[in-house]
């Protein structure tokens, strides 16, 4: 038994994680971070590397030094399924050094104090009386021992750990349904040229890619970080499906590999809560990643942030916890969360269509440019324009251009919800109200279709 008791264990020192312990460090607290990677290890993973600057000024860090990062971008370029139209949203990114990235967020967690257990992995949580009170991990020599704590975080990544142990809590998700999850392969690779350095390249493709898109995200003048996710439960296997890429693409064919691998990570509106009891949800343990893109590294910074400082808050003053550690959860739908749940209606809309409705819409302009920056801060509407683009663009496909239509009527509905954001007493029926929104919105355009 380890008699030492922390204010708060955080599981996972990935970005939800790091943050999580910088949050609650910076106010005092004792925290103790456990990942099973060795120290060394920490921040390498499987991923696009895409990150927008705005997520870190978000979040309130400096920038970070040059090592983190290979590249820059400048623009986002999203392509119809023969590459013949597109769509661009500009706005400033960077193509991560991910392993240095995270190096660098856990050296700023060090930094105030968090104590580290590395090669550890979080086992069983213990409750007594409904509450998280010891954590079971293992270590590297597969000894197991007990660690206490006031709170605990689950920032464990997409399987969350912590998340499956806690009891059942109205509106929180223990296991997520498949076709939630993308399922993911991607490989770094060293070419003679990058092409359109600055642009990081989104194909949709519904033969390739069903569910999901595949990317080829420039790190530099020879490096590039190409790959293919596809939707869960498809029994499509993402791996396969790269190699056609590369096979049909000279300039990737001739290329070395650098690094390569798999990964999964959740597509969808985040947990409806990420507090359940003294326990907290963080970064995809929450499912914080962007529903449409899967761009997660922003948003489980700003969770991992969130839940940090909603502990800080409570052991501050412990007589008002409930109401401090909900805070989380309002801080975050604010945020990020209700556009989030906003994007899931249209993440819901892209994966009922076809490569031919896909290539239809692009090509007649349903969605422009500015309408793509619009989707991506939540705020779409395309019923103003309907009946003119009828008439001016000669549409042939009325109905489409109306499911466009009502889906961004249903983005907004559900946004408008999430920021009533209820009190726990409340959200019962807060939940009901959003699960029957999204089940309407199924029915009337998805499942019919
Ligand atoms: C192929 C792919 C491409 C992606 N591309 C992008 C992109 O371009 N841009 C973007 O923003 N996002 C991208 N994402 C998503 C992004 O990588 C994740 O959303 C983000 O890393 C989530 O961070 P996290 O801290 O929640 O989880 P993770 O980064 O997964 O960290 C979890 C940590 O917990 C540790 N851990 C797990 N279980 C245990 C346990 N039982 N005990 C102890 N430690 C444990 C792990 O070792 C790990 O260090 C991509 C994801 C994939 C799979």
């Amino acid at each position: 038994m380890d008699l030492e008791k922390y204010d708060a264990i955080v599981v996972g020192a990935g970005t939800a994680g790091t943050m999580a312990s910088i949050a609650l460090a910076g106010r005092g607290a004792k925290v103790l971070l456990i990942d099973s990677k060795a120290k060394d290890l920490i921040g390498k993973k499987v991923c696009g590397d895409a990150l927008g600057t705005h997520h870190i000024i978000n979040v309130g860090l400096p920038f970070p030094p040059k090592e983190t990062y290979r590249g820059k971008f400048n623009a986002v370029r999203v392509y119809s399924p023969s590459k013949k139209y597109s769509v661009k949203v500009e706005g400033e990114g960077l193509a991560l050094n991910r392993h240095a990235f995270g190096q660098w967020l856990l050296k700023l967690a060090l930094d105030k104090g968090v104590e580290l257990r590395d090669n550890t992995r979080a086992e069983a949580l213990m409750f007594e009386n409904g509450r998280a009170k010891e954590l079971k991990v293992v270590d590297k020599n597969g000894s197991a021992y007990y660690v206490s704590g006031r709170y605990f975080v689950d920032a464990s990544g997409f399987y969350g750990i912590l998340r499956r142990q806690v009891p059942e809590t109205f509106g929180l998700e223990k296991e997520i349904p498949l076709e939630d999850f993308s399922i993911t392969y991607r490989e770094i690779r060293k070419v003679k040229n990058v092409e359109d350095l600055g642009v990081a390249k989104i194909f949709l493709d519904e033969q390739i890619a069903p569910g999901g898109y595949w990317w080829y995200f420039p790190q530099g003048e020879t490096t590039v970080n190409v790959g293919v996710g596809v939707q869960g439960g498809k029994n499509v296997n993402p791996k396969k499906n790269f190699y056609n890429i590369i096979e049909e693409n000279e300039a990737l064919k001739n290329s070395e590999i650098l690094e390569q691998g798999g990964g999964i990570v959740p597509t969808r509106r985040s947990l409806y809560t990420l507090v359940s009891g003294n326990v907290l949800f963080a970064g995809d343990a929450a499912c914080t990643a962007n529903p449409i893109h899967g761009g997660g590294i922003g948003p489980s910074m700003l969770s991992g942030k969130l839940c940090g400082e909603a502990v800080a808050d409570a052991l501050e003053d412990p007589e008002k916890e409930r109401e401090k550690l909900w805070q989380a959860n309002k801080r975050y739908v604010e945020t990020y969360g209700a556009k989030a749940a906003g994007l899931d209606i249209f993440r819901i809309f892209l994966q009922s269509l076809t490569n031919d409705e896909i290539e239809f819409g692009m090509s007649k302009g349903l969605v422009t440019d500015e309408d793509i920056t619009d989707i991506g801060y939540g705020k779409a509407d395309f019923t103003v324009r309907e009946k003119a683009l009828i008439i001016i663009r000669g549409i042939t496909r009325p109905t489409m251009l109306k499911h466009l239509a009502e889906t961004a009527k249903y983005m907004k509905i559900v946004k408008q919800e999430y920021l009533k954001y209820p009190d726990p007493n409340m959200f019962p029926s807060w939940v009901e109200k959003i699960e029957n929104i999204f089940q309407e919105y199924k029915r009337k355009f998805i499942e019919k279709s």
